[in-house]
């Protein structure tokens, strides 16, 4: 069975001294690529160096919705920049709208836009965080489909409910479900989990945040997304390898990952 992990931050200082081991753990799972998400262009660097520890990893290059704080003139143009710096760079992100403690909304749109605009100009796809702002994220890229430049992205560590899971397939995203499909309260979840056609289902971690239950409370860890597809296997009532079969090619294809694996 094949997996891939399509977001992690193995970069914070959680992990360290610890990766060679973790590693170990994810190819025992199964876990054949990760795609690191990245939370401001400060972390190019660590990122890049994980990429060269692991080839099986690849990564996104971005400014988080919850660290506008850090965006400033330059910042659209630094991101432009690190993102054709490196082939291993996949997408942009993550970027998105988090309001739920938000007191910066405007930036949060403006950091959004012009990170779509990037990704539309270099033709990557977009890792979108979006908590407690779907109705805001979605007025967003209908304005940006009216003016004719088509999304591809995935909506990250999905939280909606079925009604937004629905916006945002009709726009084109992916879905990708966290251990939070896994949780026993997160029934709207498991609804949006158990209506995503096959063709746009996602996996992820998100580590070190969010553990799928059994390890729910623990750091979490690229090797436990393997839960995340059982849960979703149990939920659709599919086959667990039809669901880490159709998520690991979906993820070759929204991400244009490299086919020929260099892994032990
Ligand atoms: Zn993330």
């Amino acid at each position: 069975m094949q997996l891939i992990d399509t977001h992690v931050h193995i970069n914070f200082e959680v992990f360290q001294g610890e990766l060679a081991e973790i590693a170990n753990r994810w190819r025992e799972a199964g876990v054949s690529r990760l795609v690191h998400s990245c939370v401001t262009p400060g972390e190019f660097q660590s990122i890049r160096s994980i990429a060269d520890q692991f080839s099986e990893v690849s990564f996104a290059v971005g400014l988080h919705p919850l660290d506008t704080k850090l965006w400033t003139n330059e910042t659209a143009q630094e991101i432009h920049d690190l993102a054709k710096l490196d082939h291993r760079i996949v997408a942009i992100g993550e970027t998105g709208l988090d309001f739920y403690k938000a007191d910066n909304i405007e930036i949060q749109k403006e950091a959004l836009k012009s990170q779509l605009e990037i990704a539309y100009q270099l033709n990557k796809p977009v890792i979108i965080h979006c908590r407690e702002a779907a109705a805001a994220c979605r007025e967003i890229f209908l304005e940006w489909g009216s003016k004719s430049k088509p999304i591809r992205g995935v909506m990250h560590c999905w939280g909606g409910n079925p009604e937004e899971t629905q916006w945002f397939l009709d726009l084109g995203f992916y879905i990708s479900f966290s251990g939070i499909v896994t949780f026993k309260g997160a029934k709207q979840v498991q609804a949006s989990a158990a209506m995503v056609p096959l063709n746009r289902l996602l996996i992820e971690t998100d580590c070190p945040f969010l553990a799928p239950v059994p390890k729910r409370g623990k750091r979490n860890e690229p090797s436990y997304v393997k839960y995340v597809a059982e849960c979703l296997a149990k939920l659709r009532e599919e086959p667990l390898e039809t669901i880490a079969q159709q998520t690991t090619q979906n993820a070759m294809e929204l991400f244009d990952l490299p086919v020929n694996l260099d892994v032990n």
